[in-house]
């Protein structure tokens, strides 16, 4: 028997971390995280170890059916540890680990909306040679070879990601050509983050195919051109629960006080898409509201009208890791 597991970790980029991965074969069938050995890989190649001491660890934390090799194979969701063992400071999965065990009793769910732009070499996907497409206007849920550019892409790997039994809610074409969204949850902190790094591998790895590329940068057309974002949504139980909006107001003056703190942790380049123009609040204001998607977070009509529910953060940026924002969201929400 051979089972090809495919080990996806975080690299150590330091604006924005991209998952790499490698295939390891095992001679056994594997029906729980524990059959599935640790590995390591050279991180001299990944900015993460200097090469006279490049070897780091991989730690098997989740893992799913593999969509394209066939089920019997297997994607394996890795944390980065030292040779000695340690958490590895590219690590930010250990700390969302600590942060949710902590505040476990809240019952925290996510439910994030990636939004990405699918390019062909120097221009995003569907963008003429040389003129610029029509304004925005027709593309956003839109229909039809004039305005769509990727579906096939797209509905592709949608069906991968059901099929290897991730949680998505749904997914949309965006307002620029050759923008789209996908949307992961709501579900826990940790499986939320790590489904939303095996769907972002699962895009770029199937974008290969198609010789289409994922770009996950918050402004990738300067001028009247939409970001893109990763909208967070977020509750705890006490807001899902009823009379819930009282707790969705709390946690919105609390993220407030700490508006910078989060920033920091929303995405390299966001000041880029963070304008106060296309649906967005200005990088350096802070302001909530139902139904406002001017807002730097919108609480929506259905929580408004059943006085319980989420919020949605709508600043973090589309490369934002997932890892550091729910574990920011928490700690403000729960201080
Ligand atoms: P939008 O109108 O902003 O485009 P979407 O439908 O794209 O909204 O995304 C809404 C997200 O909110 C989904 O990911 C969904 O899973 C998530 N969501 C729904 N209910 C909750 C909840 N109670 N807590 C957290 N997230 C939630
Ligand atoms: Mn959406
Ligand atoms: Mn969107
Ligand atoms: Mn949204």
């Amino acid at each position: 028997m051979m089972i090809k597991a495919e080990y996806i970790w975080l690299d150590g980029q330091k604006l924005t971390a991209q998952a790499r991965s490698k295939t390891k074969i095992l001679h056994h069938a594997v029906r729980s995280l524990y059959e599935i050995p640790e590995w390591g890989f050279d991180g001299s190649s990944t900015m993460q170890a200097e090469g006279h001491a490049s070897d780091c660890q991989l730690k098997p934390v989740f893992f799913t059916g593999d969509p394209i090799r066939g089920e019997e194979h297997i994607l394996v969701l890795c944390e980065v540890l030292q040779a000695d063992g340690q958490i590895h400071s590219s690590n930010t999965r250990a700390r969302l680990r600590t942060v949710a065990e902590k505040y476990a009793s809240l019952e925290s769910w996510f439910g994030i909306e990636q939004e990405y732009t699918l390019f062909r070499g120097d221009r995003p996907f569907g963008f003429p040679e040389v003129v610029f497409p029509g304004p925005q206007g027709p593309y956003y849920c839109g229909v039809g070879a004039e305005n769509i550019y990727g579906r096939e892409l797209v509905e592709e790997h949608l069906e991968a990601c059901l099929r290897a039994g991730l949680v998505i809610s749904g997914i949309n074409a965006e307002v620029m050509p050759g923008q789209w969204e996908f949307q992961v949850g709501p579900l826990g902190p940790l499986g939320a983050a790590d489904q939303m790094w095996i769907a972002r591998w699962l895009l770029r790895r199937l974008g290969e195919k198609y010789g289409i590329t994922v770009s996950f940068g918050p402004k990738p057309v300067t001028g009247d051109w939409n970001g893109a974002g990763a909208h967070t949504n977020f509750s705890t139980r006490r807001m899902r629960d009823t009379g819930g909006i009282e707790e969705v107001r709390a946690a919105c003056e609390k993220l407030k006080l700490k508006h910078n703190e989060h920033i920091a942790v929303y995405g390299a380049g966001n000041e880029l898409r963070l304008t106060g123009k296309h649906e967005t609040a200005r990088i350096d204001e802070f302001r909530y509201g139902v139904s406002d998607r001017g807002a730097s977070i919108r609480i929506p009509m259905v929580t408004a009208n059943n006085h319980a529910g989420y919020l949605e953060d709508r600043r973090p940026a589309a490369n934002m890791d997932p890892y550091q924002v729910c574990a920011r969201i928490i700690e403000t929400v729960a201080s």
